[in-house]
């Protein structure tokens, strides 16, 4: 009972509220190609998106501001190994002597016309893939199996997942009859001037030869991806390694916090990170 009721916790703890609807409110982001343009034509179209890439290039962030842009709401899933068809689309709960339904998030975004975001949904059970197909289709429908029920999705409503190739095993991966209902944009790093505006945007403090240095040194330390590090140097892992200098670190120990220590437990592969941290600053 306690494992459920903290699964049902971490659900609703993942939904983040309603766009603001002023540019001031606008979240910040750097487009890196058409995505802006691809996202908006399926939205016009009603077709489901999959954003791919590596964590930490900005899929979040990008959603976050189109959902502003596009004036919806926004219903954030951190999909895990234990989330079941029910904690999407909701259970019945015992209330004193009744049971009452109470809606998951993937059915109250269904109603409300929001775009709803399964974050990794690779790491869901396949029960709770399978139950988005009938709404990624011309149907637009969520069935409510224990409620004998289905309900017609919002016009406004979309459906967004994001997926990382890197995580992907042949046990672990998405059916290639769910990959192909949705539109697929393609995220990575960001090119080397984007990722300075991006890292001066987050960290306006830090100057502008501190981001120079933080940028080339993330782009080295990628190249060490193919040398058994599992995932490269995140734009996010940068950004914290700038927050953690004009908090008072001094920038190597910033880097090794926030670049070294998180991704490897390897001996070798920390020291072949040092190394380029050093070699920069
Ligand atoms: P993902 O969802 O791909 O794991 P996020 O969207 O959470 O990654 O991005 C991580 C952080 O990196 C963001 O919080 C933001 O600080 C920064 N970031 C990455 N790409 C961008 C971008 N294109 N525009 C603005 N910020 C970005």
């Amino acid at each position: 009972m306690k494992g459920f009721l903290n699964r049902l916790r971490g659900v609703e703890r993942d939904i983040i509220q309603q766009p603001v609807d002023d540019a001031a409110g606008a979240p910040y982001y750097e487009a890196q190609k058409n995505e802006v343009e691809i996202f908006e034509a399926a939205y016009k179209k009603r077709l489901p998106v999959m954003l791919k890439g590596p964590t930490g290039c900005g899929k979040t962030r990008f959603l976050e501001y189109m959902a502003w842009r596009l004036k919806r709401p926004l219903v954030t899933v951190s999909c895990h190994e234990d989330l079941t068809s029910s904690d999407l689309v909701g259970r019945f709960l015992l209330e004193g002597e009744a049971t009452v339904w109470q809606d998951g998030p993937l059915t109250r975004a269904v109603k409300a016309g929001a775009i709803c975001y399964l974050d990794e949904i690779v790491e869901a059970r396949t029960d709770s893939t399978v139950i988005i197909h009938p709404l990624t289709d011309h149907r637009r429908q969520l069935p409510l199996e224990k409620k004998g029920q289905e309900i017609e999705a919002h016009e406004d409503f979309m459906l967004v997942i994001s997926y990382n190739p890197g995580y992907q095993t042949v046990l672990k991966d998405l059916k290639p009859s769910t990959k192909q209902r949705f539109i697929g944009i393609n995220f990575d790093y960001p090119r080397e001037e984007i990722e300075r505006k991006i890292i001066q945007n987050e960290v306006p403090e830090l100057d502008t030869t501190q981001v120079e240095k933080l940028v080339a040194t993330g782009r080295r330390a990628r190249t060490l991806k193919d040398h058994g590090l599992e995932e490269a140097t995140s734009t996010r892992a940068l950004v914290y390694a700038g927050n953690m200098m004009v908090a008072g670190i001094e920038p190597v120990e910033a880097c090794k916090a926030a670049l070294v220590n998180p991704v490897t437990d390897d001996p070798e592969l920390a020291e072949a990170l040092m190394e380029i941290i050093k070699a920069h600053f």
